[in-house]
């Protein structure tokens, strides 16, 4: 049952605000972040805390991150219509959903499958169809490169060479590097086929992308 109250808008009105006390100047993200019903995605037990700036458990122990750094992470993209994006982590799907509301052509990879399966139901009925896989999101989607730009949403321990390959030239890639508690929040840019710009934003605290190839379910 989809239920979107005046109450949840309200919420997410004063959640836009304070991310735009934060820093978020950018509108378009900030109009998709108050379009996106962000207590969907979370357990029953947290639809009260959905529009509070904090991360929560979305099951298979990950967590959908915080809406500063749903905002934060999607800002850095600079993203045109049209784009196409790869997410790595769908996670819970409301991510993905905010990519949605911002008219690119998303493509997100998930390595658990039940987090796979769930999202994939909930962005549906929402009336989002991004193209989702249960895979490998070090590997990328070889298949439907060059991608626009590229978002990493979990704890990347280095950069995955393959996604570098599958960025377009003048394309970037937002990847929160490092492997322990904090990450250093960095968007790299392909200026040219084997030249990079890098850039960094900060600290960050993202559940780990994780190496193994045998994938969950
Ligand atoms: N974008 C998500 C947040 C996801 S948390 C949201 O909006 O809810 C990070 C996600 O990355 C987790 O679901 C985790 O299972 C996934 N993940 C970790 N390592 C991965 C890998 N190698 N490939 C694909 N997904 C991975």
């Amino acid at each position: 049952m989809l239920n979107d109250t005046y109450r949840h808008k309200g919420m997410r009105r004063k959640l836009v605000e304070l991310l735009r006390s934060k820093g978020i100047t950018d509108e378009t993200v900030l109009d998709a972040i108050d379009m996106v019903p962000r207590h969907l995605f979370l357990d029953n037990a947290f639809v009260n805390f959905a529009y509070k700036n904090q991360a929560f458990p979305i099951g298979s122990e990950q967590t959908i991150s915080h809406p500063f750094t749903v905002a934060f992470q999607t800002q850095l993209l600079e993203l045109k219509k049209s784009e196409k994006v790869l997410e790595i982590g769908t996670g819970s799907g409301y991510q993905c959903s905010v990519l949605m509301e911002m008219s690119v052509k998303v493509f997100s990879i998930e390595r658990h499958r039940s987090l796979h399966m769930k999202s994939k139901k909930m962005l549906n009925q929402l009336g989002h169809f991004p193209k989702l896989f249960f895979g490998d999101g070090y590997k990328g989607l070889p298949g439907y490169a060059p991608f626009d730009k590229i978002i990493i949403t979990a704890a990347a321990p280095f950069i995955p060479q393959d996604l570098l390959e599958q960025l377009k030239v003048g394309g970037m890639m937002v990847i929160p590097l490092g492997d322990s508690d904090k990450q250093e929040m960095q968007r790299i840019i392909k200026v040219a086929e084997n030249e990079f710009q890098t850039e960094t934003y900060g600290e960050f605290s993202f559940v780990p992308m994780l190496q193994d190839k045998s994938f969950k379910s």
